[in-house]
């Protein structure tokens, strides 16, 4: 029998819309072209021009774009929020539940200094949590 995750209690999670995770340090964020479809077709725009404006080629795969001070290629500076929320990628939906945060206390407790959402607000059971982590491996 696999041990029992340190979170198997559940933890706790709802964003207080900082844009910390949009803004700042660049990274990847990982898009399909299922994803980059339904984001051009929110954005009423060719799937071609979005991809070409917007998306990244990085290792083989498709990443958003950013910023030069590196904040989201979405992310209005104006208003703090996600120009695409409703149809953000599989990685910003599943934030902060991915395996690397999860990999221990000490990587939560990390997430928790970048994120004032992690480890307050709503429950999320072992199941919910678990169920984010398998959509996407981060
Ligand atoms: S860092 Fe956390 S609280 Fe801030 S916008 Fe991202 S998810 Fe929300």
């Amino acid at each position: 029998m696999s041990k029992k995750p340190w979170y198997d209690d559940g933890l706790r999670f709802r964003c207080t819309g900082c844009g910390n995770c949009c803004t700042g340090e660049p990274g990847v964020v990982w898009v399909s072209d299922e994803e980059l479809a339904a984001i051009a077709e929110f954005l009423d725009e060719p799937v071609g021009a979005v991809r070409i404006e917007h998306t990244r080629q990085v290792r083989g795969q498709t990443s958003l774009k950013e910023f030069a001070n590196g904040d989201c290629t979405f992310f209005d500076g104006q208003t703090r929020r996600c120009r695409i929320y409703p149809v953000r990628p599989t990685q910003c939906q599943t934030w902060p539940f991915w395996e690397s945060n999860l990999d221990s206390e000490e990587s939560w407790e990390a997430v928790q200094l970048e994120c004032p959402g992690a480890g307050r607000g709503d429950f999320f059971s072992l199941e919910q949590i678990e169920a984010a982590a398998a959509k996407i491996q981060i």
